[in-house]
Formats: structure tokens, C-alpha cells, sequence
């Protein structure tokens, strides 16, 4: 039996998780409670109660703690972890103007290594097993090789999707050099490693993405594009990937949140999935997180985060956020009509569904987001017996969407291997990453000068934020100045309270 400091499990043996409410994500969702989840090399062998087990299996004692499968994130920018939370106040503008216009192009492949690196480490951390990388920084093919360099570093499974904001997708998804790359990196790279073609497709009618589309087809890879993003890509690039027959199944929508009833029915009826980004529709501008949309039309979800130039790169925000904002839309459209929710539609296990299967059906992978024997193991065990938040356990898929976050993530496991266990990541040089990571600040932060990164970081207020007029007057209040107002709370210091 483990205990708070027991030795971490050693690779290469089974590993039986024991005693916690394990929420398989099969078919019917079955919950166990308690239940084991036994590993053996890269594969869930049993799910069941008081399991027996082979010798030498290490116990990961898992009682009062939830048993998930890892989480899936179908869109993020790891490139960009690199400048983690710059961006905090930006819109999709400044976005824009700063890695698309101005600044992508200062990141060395060395920088596309650090960004990489830290938001895989991130990743893996908060439980988040699958990570497809949306690394549309890839202005060279030293830039696509520093990119997957640090993927391959980091104990995760990781998709790369090949992009590169510098230039039309018909100019680089066509370069020899390109797909020479992508044969290269494909071969023998195992289980771990997948790859996408990632592009925009602008609505141009002479559709000029269509060579992209064609050599995504003739190297055997899935499209993933940013569809639906107000003011970028609308219902034009919809219409015409669906004429010219590129709309399949493993087509991945990022966003699809300002299209109409004519794109979304479009989407529906191929069998592409949409990844909903909550956390980034919700304040860059794409426009409304669309889960009550895929509702109308049966489109399939997965969740991401996008990037961690503004936001943060766990799941648990992504559930939280998407719970929060399909509700309250609901709630605002029948309060306007006068009406009153009383059984809002989407539901926790919702959300965990679409964080764990919704991931794995977007990337073709059934083997993945289920615990069930024969799938591979991926793995999170949620538990923290420190905190007050861990209990009690009533309703698990409740607690996962709003009561866990990164630091509950107890233990870890990736396609068999233990890579985060007792809350420390296995087998990872910290200071060493955050040195790299310095360095690509550094080296930006010179390439901009001090001036202009520090406008970057603070855009502009807009003007006319008026409060206004009140026929009631408020005596010695000021908003600006309630730090030691009277009348506080909290006695005066010193009082002896
Ligand atoms: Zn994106």
C-alpha cells in the first residue's frame, strides 16, 4: 500500500489502482464505487472490485479519490506557452497583430522548443494526457523539428499540428521539404505521437486552401481549422470545403462559434467534431462558446484551451467555463422572454465526457478517454487528502467539473508509464525548462525593446467607461479609495481583537 511518501511506481510493472470511485467513460458510463484499474505494460488488463492481481504489482492506493481517463485537449498553441499569460487583457486584435503581424515571426526554432516544452510539462501535470498542438509557428522546417523535439522529450501522447502563420497553407502544406519532415518524424515514432495538417480556410472563392487539403489527403493526415471565428473565418470557408468534398469525419472545427444553420448542418452531416474553446471564446472574441448550438444540430465536442498566452492549460477551468457559460446563456434567453430555467440541459458528466471521449472521437482514437481492458492506459487519479475541498464524495462528475483542479492531480499515468505521482511530475528538470523558457523571454524581450513589449502587455483602455448619473448620492464613498474605509469588518489594527 502506498503512502504519502511512498516510492514512486517503477516503469515496466503493472500498476493497480485501488479503491476509488472510477468513472470508466465506457459506453454507459459506468461508475464503480469503489473500484480498481489494474495496468499492465501499456494497457488497462482489468477494471472491477478487489481485483486480483500479478505479482509484483505496485499499489497506487486510490480510496477517496476519483479514477478518470485522461483528459484530452484538441487545440492549443504550445509555441506560445512560452510567453504564459502576456496576454491577459488582449482581444483576438491585439492577438493578431502581435503573433500573426508583428512578433511570431522573432520566435527561433529554439523558442518553439521552449514554448513546447513547458506547456507539455503543463499539460501532463494538470492531467491532461493528449495534447494536440496547434503549432501554427512553424515558419521553417527547423521550427517543426525543435517543435516535436521537445513533444518527444516529454512523457505525454501529443499530436503535432503542422501549421505556419507566415505563409498561405497551398505555399508550405505543399513544400517538399515539408512532407519529407513529416515522413521523417512519422516513422517509428510510436504510439505517443500523432500528426495533423492545421490551416484557416479564409473564404477566398478561388478557395486556394484546396492544395492543402489535397496533400493532407495524400500524406494521410486530418485537417484541423479554426472555423467560425468572427471577423476571421465565417460560413464562406464552410461552403466551400464542403463542395470541393474535404469535410470528413476527422475534420476538426476549432471554435465554430459565429457560423449559421447551413455550416453547422454541414458539419453534422460529414461526422467532423467541433473543438469548443470556453475559456478563450469567452474573452478574445470568437464569439459565443457554441455547446448549445452543437445541441441543436448533434454536432460532437471536444474541449481546449488554445493557449496560455492568455489562459490556463487545464481541463478543469475548460469544463467549468463551458458548464458556466451554456447555462448562462439559457438562463439570460428565457429571462428576456420573461421565463424562468428550472432544469438547465447540460450537465456535469457532460463536460467530462467531452473532456475524455469528446477528445478521443475528434482524433479517431477509441483506445483512448475509457477505462476500460484492452484501451490504452491513460490515466488521472484525483485525490488530495490535504485539502477540505476532497470531500465529501457525492456526486463524482460534480466534483471533477467543479471542485478539482490541477493541484488534486495526485498520480498520472501515459500509455502505462507513472509520470506524475503523490502531485510531483516524474523525471522532469524544472529549473532546467524555466532556464530555456528565460532565455526565449529574454531573447523576445530584446527583439521588441522595452517600450513596445510593455504596450503589448497593456493595451489601451478604450475611452467612455462613464459611471453614470445617480438621482441618489452617496456621502464620503469613494470607489477608488475603500482600502481602510470606515465601517470595515475587520477591526482596527492593533485592537487587540
Ligand atoms: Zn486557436
Amino acid at each position: 500500500m502506498s503512502h504519502p511518501d511512498a516510492p514512486a511506481p517503477v516503469s515496466g510493472r503493472p500498476v493497480v489502482l485501488r479503491g476509488g470511485t472510477v468513472l470508466t467513460m465506457d459506453d454507459s458510463h459506468t461508475v464503480l464505487t469503489p473500484g480498481d484499474v489494474l495496468v499492465v505494460d501499456h494497457h488497462i488488463a482489468a477494471v472491477g472490485r478487489a481485483l486480483e492481481v500479478p505479482e509484483g504489482t505496485q499499489e497506487v492506493e486510490a480510496s477517496g479519490g476519483i479514477v478518470m481517463p485522461g483528459m484530452i485537449d484538441t487545440h492549443r498553441h504550445m509555441w506560445q506557452t512560452a510567453m504564459r499569460g502576456y496576454g491577459a487583457d488582449w482581444t483576438l486584435t491585439q492577438y493578431f497583430v502581435w503573433y500573426y503581424l508583428e512578433h511570431g515571426r522573432t520566435f527561433r526554432p529554439q523558442d518553439v522548443y521552449a514554448g513546447n516544452l513547458l506547456s507539455a510539462w503543463d499539460a501532463l501535470e494538470a492531467g491532461v494526457t493528449t495534447t494536440v498542438d496547434w503549432s501554427h509557428g512553424l515558419q521553417t522546417v527547423d521550427h517543426a523539428e525543435a517543435a516535436v523535439d521537445a513533444l518527444q522529450e516529454v512523457p505525454g501522447r501529443f499530436v503535432l499540428a503542422y501549421g505556419n502563420i507566415q505563409a498561405g497553407p497551398w505555399e508550405w502544406a505543399t513544400d517538399k521539404a515539408v512532407h519529407a519532415f513529416l515522413e521523417r518524424r512519422r516513422t517509428g515514432a510510436g504510439d505517443l505521437l500523432g500528426f495533423q495538417l492545421a490551416f484557416d480556410v479564409t473564404g477566398d472563392p478561388g478557395f486556394p486552401e484546396r492544395a492543402a487539403f489535397e496533400a493532407a489527403r495524400e500524406l494521410g493526415l486530418s485537417v484541423t481549422t479554426h472555423a467560425g471565428v468572427w471577423g476571421a473565418t465565417n460560413d464562406d470557408g464552410i461552403r466551400l470545403m464542403h463542395e470541393h468534398g474535404f469535410m470528413t469525419p476527422e475534420t476538426v472545427y476549432v471554435h465554430a462559434a459565429t457560423l449559421g444553420t447551413d455550416s453547422y448542418q454541414r458539419i453534422a452531416a460529414t461526422g467532423g467534431s467541433v473543438s469548443v474553446s470556453t475559456e478563450s471564446e469567452q474573452s478574445a472574441g470568437q464569439g459565443y462558446p457554441p455547446t448549445w448550438q452543437m445541441r441543436r444540430y448533434d454536432i460532437p465536442v471536444s474541449l481546449s484551451m488554445d493557449t496560455s498566452v492568455w489562459w490556463s492549460g487545464d481541463l478543469f477551468s475548460a469544463m467549468r467555463t463551458t458548464l458556466g457559460a451554456d447555462r448562462s446563456r439559457e438562463h439570460l434567453e428565457a429571462h428576456a422572454r420573461g421565463e424562468t430555467v428550472t432544469h438547465t440541459h447540460l450537465r456535469a458528466e457532460q463536460v467530462v465526457d467531452w473532456a475524455t471521449r469528446g477528445g478521443a472521437r475528434a482524433l479517431g482514437r477509441n483506445d483512448l478517454g475509457r477505462i476500460e481492458p484492452g484501451a490504452r492506459a491513460d490515466l488521472v487519479l484525483i485525490k488530495n487528502d490535504r485539502s477540505p475541498v476532497s470531500f465529501p464524495l457525492l456526486n463524482p462528475y460534480g466534483h471533477v467539473a467543479f471542485q478539482a483542479q490541477r493541484g488534486d492531480v495526485h498520480t498520472v499515468i501515459v500509455d502505462g508509464r507513472v509520470v506524475k505521482h503523490e502531485h510531483q511530475l516524474l523525471g522532469v528538470d524544472l529549473p532546467a525548462v524555466r532556464r530555456t523558457v528565460e532565455a526565449t523571454v529574454e531573447h523576445l524581450r530584446a527583439e521588441l525593446g522595452q517600450e513596445q513589449w510593455s504596450r503589448g502587455m497593456n493595451p489601451e483602455l478604450p475611452a467612455g467607461d462613464e459611471v453614470l448619473d445617480n438621482p441618489y448620492q452617496y456621502t464620503e464613498f469613494k470607489s477608488d479609495s475603500t482600502h481602510g474605509a470606515r465601517g470595515s469588518v475587520f477591526g482596527e489594527p492593533g485592537s487587540g481583537r
